[in-house]
């Protein structure tokens, strides 16, 4: 069986409000999943799927104190999709973006 092992880690992302890379964000890489079902016709069968890859805020902004949640409600309303183009360019630009741990 072949799995891609690519682990999510922790990056810092922009704060919405203040701008400054002080938000803490789990960055969970696209991956192939498993997923195995049974049926009687056709016995055992296992489907793999391509995860999306997707950021989850898990910190507030320790440069201008704003929270988890209202970090998350800032960027639900902008467009997520802008927001992960902005760190690609970010990446591309070759600004650190500050990996500093990985999660098990
Ligand atoms: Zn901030």
């Amino acid at each position: 069986m072949t799995y891609e092992l690519k682990k999510p880690e922790v990056i810092k992302v922009e704060c919405p409000f203040c701008g400054k890379k002080a938000v803490k964000a789990i960055y969970y890489p696209s991956m192939l999943q498993a997923s195995s079902s049974q049926s009687a016709a056709a016995g055992r069968k296992i489907k793999y799927y391509r995860t999306k890859e997707k950021y989850e805020i898990v910190s507030g902004c320790s440069a201008c104190g704003k929270s988890e949640k209202e970090i998350q409600k800032a960027l639900k309303k902008r467009s997520v999709k802008d927001y992960t183009k902005r760190i690609e360019e970010l990446r591309k630009a070759g600004l650190p973006t500050e990996i500093t741990m990985r999660v098990e």
